[in-house]
């Protein structure tokens, strides 16, 4: 968490879940909500002298469910090339959306959330087609650059699959709890 790189595996789904960090000095102890945790490379809002002491994460519940989604080009150590969390919470009806995160890695300088699919999906009813205009819309949220592990026309193509396929994890998972 601490070293912040922007395909770092924890990250992603920590955001989706919604989790805060909790700084500690010998000031005392503050909580940061992981959406504002990351700066950059290498960079967050911990200041040096603070620790991060834990991580809160807000706990799941019938109706809720996530998803987690890497694309890389081995199994296993690998760095991400786009990495996609996404968090559903249902309302009692079982189909409407309540709250939705989708965290996107490795297409920016942090990790970040992704609005437009938070957009499109809330207070709607879920579906396939939903999630693949809520994709759609990661992928316009994405910022990716070209380098030498991949163009950013691929790695927002990525996005969108990558996001299609965690909403119907979370979705799956939501149904199921
Ligand atoms: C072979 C290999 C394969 C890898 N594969 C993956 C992978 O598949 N996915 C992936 O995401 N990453 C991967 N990595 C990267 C790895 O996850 C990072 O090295 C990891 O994030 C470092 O965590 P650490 O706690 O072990 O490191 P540390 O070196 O202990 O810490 C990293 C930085 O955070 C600081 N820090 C540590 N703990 C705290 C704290 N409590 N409060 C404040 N600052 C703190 C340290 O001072 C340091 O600057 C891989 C690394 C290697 C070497």
């Amino acid at each position: 968490m601490c070293n912040a790189r922007p395909a770092a595996d924890m990250c992603v789904p920590l955001l989706a879940l919604g989790a805060t960090a909790v700084l500690q000095s010998s000031q005392g102890t503050r909580e940061v909500p992981l959406s504002e945790f990351f700066l950059g490379p290498g960079r967050t809002v911990r200041t040096p002298g603070e620790l991060l002491r834990g991580l809160k994460v807000p706990a799941g519940g019938p109706g809720v469910g996530s998803g987690y989604q890497k694309l890389g080009l081995r199994q296993a150590l690998e760095i991400a090339l786009v990495n996609v969390a996404a968090y559903v919470a249902l309302e009692d009806d079982g189909k409407t959306v309540k709250t939705a995160r989708v965290a996107l890695g490795a297409v920016a300088p942090t990790p970040i959330l992704s609005p437009g699919a938070a957009a499109a999906l809330t207070g709607q009813v879920i579906s396939e087609e939903l999630i693949r205009q809520a994709a759609q819309a990661a992928a316009a949220d994405a910022r990716p650059i070209d380098d030498h592990r991949g163009s950013a026309d691929f790695r927002r193509q990525e996005v969108n699959v990558l996001t299609r396929r965690a909403l119907e994890q979370a979705w799956q998972s939501a149904r199921r709890d």
